[in-house]
Parts: structure tokens; sequence; C-alpha cells
């Protein structure tokens, strides 16, 4: 299958690109966004043939009707690497929580968070596509938390590439921050900044546009790549968890073949709830998909409203950092599908030229036939976290967000899943907070308090942490990265 332009086609661009080309260069004509030509249909024959299937296997059949330019023995490599998650048989539990509120768990990777549902297979797939071309490329990302342990994790030690991941050196949390700073393959680069995360950002766009970097790269035949959310690559696989969690509910009998659920995600960049939009529209029987989000509304108010306006917006930090945004590109992919190419670059170079764009009346009722809002803050998630936890579930703060949602948007007669992003280890501070109302605890103190309190053990690899090696020391000022980089090339 080929892929196509979220903004028409620039003639300096071909009209359609492989699967391997959009995730190269995930960026298209006008600044646009790559999609699939057309999306396979499941149906419920699809999902009757894999209730019996495991994950690697209702995997593997999905991206086979993709039909992407990969080799399937790449594909199964890939997914092999679901294996090292905690449960091989099993790597995306579906828990119930209450009568019809269940939570798919999505941490059950390297780094406990969501990331790495994509993340491990991609990273393996891009160095595949890498040596077929024997080409080496440069991979670079700013972090706020997650995304860097992520990807360090999955590019470390693959074949023609290499990887810097540029991060707030006090921005983090302390296992997000450990979990980078104690990785020590060769082909990765970990640099702390003294700044905050949009400082990290800037720094890297700046680099990105810098003429003497770019030429210092060609001269020693290095290309760049990225791998932000807003990468097929990724997001292919974070259909397929949907599906599964779907199944996971027909085989608890939970619910009959074909019954629609609600699907109920703490969305930040769009990323993980566009995954279940094209699962949606694949045939997955689903009754709406609920935008979770925090004080950073900006997605409540555009499916409640139609208008998509940040001009007087400020980004507030939260408790529920990856999911503090104001521009969530991947929401550009649905305006893409609802509204096609014309209207999507009509409404994107409004945001771009005016922070903000309007959908007409019969458009917004074309997107709040698919998706309901609403948006929680830190201390209505604070008391979502106790209250679950009375109710016997420990939960992260992103995830607890959710809730909010299911309360007041959902109807209660309808099953929810709603998709957990992190494991308790990665915002302790935060849940201890909730649970026993300690204020300002580091990461080891509060998961102490979280185990004690909750009869959790912590698992291995994040005690392993706080006594592992650091190999990663580079902390600096914003203007020496450039230095930094080349130093390590
Ligand atoms: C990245 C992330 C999110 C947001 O996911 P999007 O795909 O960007 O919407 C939510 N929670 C956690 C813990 C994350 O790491």
């Amino acid at each position: 299958m080929n892929f196509i332009q979220t903004r028409g086609i620039d003639p300096a661009y071909p009209s359609t690109v492989t699967f391997s080309e959009a995730i190269l260069s995930p960026i298209a004509s006008y600044g646009g966004l790559y999609v699939p030509e057309n999306l396979p249909n499941l149906g419920l024959e699809f999902l009757n043939k894999h209730l019996g299937s495991s994950y690697k296997d209702l995997a593997f059949d999905l991206l086979k009707k993709f039909e992407i330019d990969i080799d399937a023995n790449v594909i199964l490599e890939a997914l092999d690497l679901y294996d090292n998650f905690d449960n091989k048989n099993n790597p995306v539990p579906v828990v119930k929580v209450k009568d019809n509120l269940y939570v798919s768990e999505l941490y059950h990777g390297p780094t406990r968070a969501f990331k790495d549902m994509a993340l491990q297979p991609f990273g393996r797939i891009l160095s595949s596509v890498a040596q077929k071309k024997n080409e080496n490329y440069l991979i670079l990302a700013a972090t706020s938390g997650d995304t860097g342990p992520a990807a360090l994790e999955t590019f470390k030690n693959q074949k023609n590439i290499q990887m810097v991941c540029i991060y707030p050196a006090n921005g983090t949390s302390d296992v997000q921050r450990l979990q980078m700073v104690t990785e020590d393959a060769k082909n990765l680069k970990v640099i702390g900044i003294n700044g905050n995360f949009d400082d990290a950002q800037a720094a890297l766009k700046s680099l990105l546009a810098s003429k003497s970097f770019n030429d210092t790269l060609k001269e020693k035949n290095i290309s760049l790549s990225a791998a932000n959310s807003v990468n097929f690559g990724r997001i292919i696989f974070q259909i397929i968890y949907h599906i599964h969690s779907y199944l996971e509910l027909v085989r608890h009998n939970a619910i009959e073949m074909g019954e629609k659920i609600y699907i109920n995600v703490p969305s930040g960049n769009f990323g993980n709830i566009l995954g279940a939009f094209y699962a949606k529209e694949m045939g997955l029987p689903v009754e709406k998909l609920v935008v979770s989000s925090n004080k950073n509304n900006i997605l409540t108010r555009f499916i409640k409203t139609g208008v998509y306006d940040i001009k007087d917006d400020e980004l507030i930090l939260t408790t529920s950092p990856a999911m503090d945004i104001l521009k969530s590109s991947n929401v550009e992919r649905v305006l893409f599908s609802l509204y096609g190419a014309d209207r999507t670059k009509e409404l994107m170079s409004d945001l771009d030229n005016n922070s903000k764009y309007e959908l007409t009346k019969d458009e917004l009722e074309k997107l709040q036939e698919i998706f309901i809002a609403d948006f929680c803050d830190d201390e209505e998630g604070k008391h979502y976290i106790k209250s679950v936890f009375d109710e016997g579930y420990l939960m992260d703060p992103h995830t607890a967000t959710c809730l909010k949602a299911y309360e007041t948007v959902c109807d209660p007669k309808i099953k929810s899943i709603v998709y957990s992003t992190a494991e308790w280890t990665k915002f302790s501070p935060v849940i201890a907070n909730a649970l026993t109302g300690e204020i300002d605890t580091r990461d080891l103190d509060a998961l102490s308090s979280i185990s004690r309190e909750a009869k959790v053990e912590i698992p291995q690899m994040i005690k392993d942490l706080f006594t592992k090696e650091v190999t990663q020391k580079t902390v600096i000022e914003k203007t020496d990265i450039e230095k930094s980089i080349l130093n390590f090339l």
C-alpha cells in the first residue's frame, strides 16, 4: 500500500510514497503528514478469526493487510520484541476495575510507558530500512520524559542508526532521567541541558536549520530522521492493541462479539487515539472514542465546539506532563479522513497563521459522531487516583484523567476501556501525594511509600536504576549542543 499526503501534493514531491519512505522522512508536502491511501476493511470476520490468536499473530495478520514494503521476516523480528514484555503471551493485559470499566495496560514494556508499544518494533524496522538502503541515519529527539527512554531503548545497538536525545536536566522525573543517563550503548548520546523542555525543542529546531551542522552531516554521509509521534511507523503499531483489547473483552465474556464499547484514551499529541480511530474506521465496533485531556484542554474545547483556538493559551505544567500540549499534531490525520486534503490544508494554514481554525456546523457534526471529550485538572486527577485505589486499582496520573470523562460524558450502561499509558513507578511522587498526602517526595521515597501503601513490589528494573552506573554525564548550556553532537559523531 502507498501513502498519500494530508495537505495535498506540492509538485516538488512525488504524489505517493512507500511505507519505508514515509517513515524515513515523515513530513509531507506543505508541512503535512503521510496517511495510508486506503484502510483495510476488517469486519467481524477478522475479529472472529483472531479470537484465539496471540498478540503477535493478530499483529502480523493486521500488518499484512496494510501491504507495507517491509519483508515478512523483519516484521516478525520486530514483533518478537513484545516477548520482552512482562507476559510474553499477553503484552497488553486488560483488567477489570468495576462493573463496566476495564483498563487496558500499555505499560508492560522495558521503559514502563505506552511509548514502548510502538517504539520497540519501530526501531527494528527503521534500522532494517536503513541497512537495506545502505545509509546511516541520525535520529535526533528532544524529550520531556517518556519518549526519550523508549527511543533510546529501541535504537540501542541498532545497525546504521545513531541517536542523540536532548532532555531538560531538571525537568523530568528521577526515574525518567535515570532511564536515559544509564544507557551505555556506543550509538547513543544523551544530553542534558540547563533549561526546560521548550528550550530543548527550540535548540533541536535551530540545529536542524543550521547549515554548518547539515554540511557536516553530509560530509560524514549521515542522513537525518525522526522518531516522533507523527511517524506512521509508530501509528501503525498503535492500531493493533485497540483491536486486541476489544478481543480481550470478548474473551473475558465482558461483551458479545459486535457489541459497541467506549475507547477512552489519555491524549496529548493524539497518536494513541488516532490508532483507535483507524481501528474504528476499519470496522472495530466502537460507540464513541473518548478523548481525555488534562488542564491543557484544547482537545476538549475542539471536540465540543469545533473551534481549535490556541491564540490566548499558554501551556500549563500539570501532573500528567506527557499530555501537556497545545498543538496536537495527529489531529490533522482525522481532519484529512473526514474532510479531505484541500480542507485540511486550509485549516492547518489557519492554525499556522492565526493559531486558530474553525469547523463548519456540518463538519463538527461529523466529528462528534465519532469523538466525545472532557478534561480533568490535577486536583480532580488526584481524587480519581485515590478513589480508584480504594476500589483496588493503582493508576498513574495520565490514566486517571480518563475517569472524569468516564463519569461525565459516557453512558454507564455501555462498557468502557480506559487505556493506561504509564506504570505507577514513572510518576510516583504524584501518586504518593494522592494516596498519603505527602508532598515534594523524590521518586525513591515515593516508590517506597506507594509500595507499602498498596502492597506492591517495586519492579526490579526500576530498583536497579538507582544503583546503575551513570554513563551519560553530559549536561551543558543549550548553545553548546551542536558542538557536543559533532564530537559524538
Ligand atoms: C505520550 C503519552 C501520552 C499521550 O499520548 P499521545 O499519543 O501523544 O496522545 C499519554 N500518557 C503517557 C504516559 C505518555 O507517555
